[in-house]
């Protein structure tokens, strides 16, 4: 190992040895106060099967490098990405049809309304904040290729699978809980998205979206998409991974981004289901599962676990010492 010394004189490490550093018995340290954390949050109800999980579930993955990994926890547990779909839906957009096709029509703004708020996406006169919430992630899952909701489905998880070495599938118990119920929002937003010009076909733009939403993974499968974005990889530019990242650090919590960026420093993204996955660039990833989520719907014991290893191991990105 190099070492780097600071003004004065202690020893820097650099990102990669404190990543790397984290073993298993640091991530079970852990493990007691982030399940009280976790008592805090809910389990979504407006997802008949996501109120249904164990709440208690708690699984960690930190990923530096493709073949290995630390891991702790429930790691085989699968659940459906729902948002943490998005940073890879756009990730395959911006390879696939490229920035101009994507922010001619989507924007890169934060917001600090709900993921699926119609008075941002009304006042903003149905253009599409950013791709990281509702209305963004429903635009860009209609520029996927394919003619069917299952095809354009396909087409992303195929090169997600394949790029990623991850192996993610469509769980078809929670599309079909996702269906019925639920989704007088998004529809209310491919609606407004369809009268200000960006979608021409509502039911195919909110099945895609839906299917997106239920593939489902573990803790590892989503460590691994995110080395998409954090290491050098043959199918992604790294411009592409700069813009995603950004994305995250501005957005990717949706009205507590900017809260976290300061508290944490990384770029992160959540899912209803309690998922979180957090970049360390040029580093590695960190994936965590914590099923109960707060008001905002972002998960409260995976939040509270990635901030105690980001102070403890130092992994902001923010971080001069
Ligand atoms: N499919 C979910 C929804 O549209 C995803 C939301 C989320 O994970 N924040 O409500």
């Amino acid at each position: 190992m190099k070492l780097t010394y600071g003004i004065s004189g202690h020893v820097l490490l650099n990102s990669h040895d404190r990543l790397n550093s984290i073993t298993e018995a640091h991530l079970k340290q852990w493990l007691t106060e982030t399940q009280v954390q976790a008592r805090f949050g809910k389990l979504p109800t407006y997802v008949p099967r996501l109120s249904q999980v164990q709440s208690d579930l708690l699984a960690v993955t930190i990923q530096t490098d493709r073949t290995s990994s630390v891991a702790f926890g429930n790691v085989a547990k699968p659940f459906v990405l729902m948002s943490l779909v998005k940073p890879f839906l756009l990730l395959f957009l911006l390879a696939r049809v490229g920035r101009e096709a994507v922010f001619s029509r989507v924007g890169i703004e934060p917001s600090d309304q709900p993921f699926h708020s119609i008075a941002q996406l009304a006042s903003d006169r149905g253009r599409p904040r950013n791709p990281m919430i509702n209305s963004g992630a429903i635009f860009l899952a209609s520029l996927l290729p394919g003619n069917t909701p299952t095809s354009r489905c396909e087409s992303l998880r195929y090169w997600l699978n394949k790029s990623a070495g991850c192996d993610l599938t469509l769980d078809e118990e929670m599309l079909a809980s996702v269906q019925p119920l639920g989704n007088e929002t998004n529809r209310s937003i491919a609606n407004l998205l369809k009268r200000a010009g960006y979608l021409n076909d509502i039911d195919l733009a909110i099945e895609t979206y839906n299917q997106i939403c239920c593939l489902s993974g573990t803790v590892v499968d989503l460590a691994r998409l995110g080395l998409l974005i954090a290491l050098p990889h043959p199918n992604v530019s790294s411009d592409d991974q700069h813009i995603v990242n950004s994305l995250m650090m501005t957005c990717g919590l949706y009205e507590a981004s900017s809260q976290y960026s300061m508290r944490i420093g990384l770029p992160i993204k959540s899912g209803v289901s309690g998922g979180l996955i957090a970049i360390v660039p040029k580093v590695g990833s960190i994936a965590i599962y914590s099923p109960a989520i707060d008001e905002i719907g972002n998960s409260v014991g995976g939040l509270f676990l990635l901030e105690q290893l980001v102070h403890a191991h130092r992994l902001s990105l923010f971080q001069t010492d």
